[in-house]
């Protein structure tokens, strides 16, 4: 296939967490808050004078310090970022929202805080504390938590958060959801004219950048699409088509390692991905928007660490229908080494999925950067293979029968 205009433009955008549009949109004025979860609604993230970056740790080596503050048995991604945080790699954040949705984000901002990592004059940490489950009452709690404690934080660095800013807010988060969707669809063709690798270096791009600075450039993407031959000798490279779900993932090298394995990665369900995170927020014009807001992202996510039993069912049959819908034959559930919330999930997922949705699982634990492991693609490419054994078991039954 003919390369993307701006790949490269995007690709590099994600080498450096200050990268050229976080630094032109300082230049301009505006605050930077960074947050490491998705229990913080976005949208309040995006209003006039200030933006949001999802913290990442771009080309990570060793995690040694960071494994010294937090020990070897926490996350590495928690660790990772604590790292860079200690090298001086965030020293651009005007902000920091905690979520204490896992408690190794709470350790996490903990350390930042007590070892003075974020040395800007104005820097301000925010301890949010978010519902544990999402049904009305983890609403309601979020709502209180957003009004007395994320508003306030944001008027005390001079933000409007007045209805009509907060609808501009939702506004620009929703043009970002549209156009990736418009982007992502493309991937239900039986052969796609975007692969996943393409398509999750432009979803990376919307969690570490300014949102509002790279609207055009994925526009022109979208656009760019509507007329790209698809490879014709795809079929050659990728044998499976996965669905890729789990915990925390912005190592881009991971999706290369998977798909240069022969799996193509047609839709996902990851802290970083597309699903739940990229998809609109419909606002009515009889509520209060921040509740509005608070309700969409309760209520939407899916976050293993909801417990409700609804929500644990309910998680499932997302993925379920998410497979089906972008045409996968199997599923990929990675997580974290350490992470509790998604230990539980993938090993239930490992389990119930063949059994009581048919579908194959490949589980894998990895660590923070694991893109160019030889055993994550030895795994894939078993995996891979069974799909295939499976295929042609189908097919000898079909013709049998
Ligand atoms: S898995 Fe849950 S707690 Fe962890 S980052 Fe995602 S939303 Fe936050
Ligand atoms: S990967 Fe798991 S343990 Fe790590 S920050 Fe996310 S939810 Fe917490």
């Amino acid at each position: 296939m003919k390369d993307l205009k701006h790949l490269i433009y995007f690709e590099n955008l994600l080498q450096e967490a200050n990268n050229d549009l976080v630094k032109e949109a300082e230049a301009e004025g505006q605050k930077c808050i960074a947050t490491v979860c998705s229990q913080i609604p976005e949208p309040l993230l995006c209003l006039p004078g200030v933006f949001t970056v999802r913290l990442s740790a771009p080309r990570t080596g060793s995690i040694d310090i960071g494994t010294y503050y937090m020990t070897s048995l926490t996350c590495e991604y928690c660790r990772a970022i604590l790292e860079r945080a200690l090298e001086g790699g965030y020293q651009f954040l005007d902000g920091f929202i905690d979520t204490c949705a896992c408690s190794q984000h709470a350790d996490l901002a903990d350390n930042i805080e007590q070892l003075d990592a974020c040395t800007k004059p104005e820097f301000k940490m925010l301890h949010m504390d978010t519902p544990m489950k999402s049904d009305p009452n983890g609403v309601n709690h979020m709502y209180r938590q957003c009004k007395t404690e994320l508003l306030p934080y944001l008027q005390s660095m001079g933000i409007d958060t007045s209805e009509d800013a907060l609808r501009k807010g939702v506004e620009e988060f929703n043009e970002v959801c549209r156009l990736l969707k418009e982007i992502g669809d493309h991937r239900k063709a039986d052969n796609p004219n975007i692969t996943g690798y393409e398509y999750y270096v432009l979803c990376l791009a919307t969690y570490v950048c300014p949102k509002d600075k790279i609207i055009d450039k994925l526009r022109e993407t979208a656009e760019e699409l509507k007329t790209r031959k698809p490879d014709p000798d795809a079929g050659k490279r990728y044998r499976a088509r996965v669905l890729l779900a789990g915990s925390e993932l912005d190592d881009i090298n991971f999706i290369k390692t998977v798909e240069e394995s022969g799996a193509l990665i047609v839709a996902d369900r990851f802290c970083f991905g597309t699903f739940p995170d990229r998809e609109e927020v419909v606002l009515n014009d009889d509520e209060d928007v921040l509740f509005q807001i608070c309700r969409d992202n309760v209520m939407k996510c899916m976050c293993p660490r909801y417990m409700n039993t609804d929500r644990i069912l309910e998680r499932k049959q997302y993925i379920d229908k998410l497979a089906k819908e972008y045409k996968a034959d199997g599923i990929i559930v990675q997580q974290m080494k350490f992470c509790n919330f998604w230990a539980y999930e993938r090993a239930d997922y490992q389990h119930v999925f063949p059994k009581e949705y048919g579908w194959p699982v490949l589980s894998i634990d990895r660590a923070y950067s694991s893109g160019a492991s030889g055993q994550l693609r030895t795994r894939v490419q078993a995996f891979i293979e069974s799909l295939e054994i499976k295929k042609i078991h189908k097919q000898k039954g079909a013709t049998t029968a």
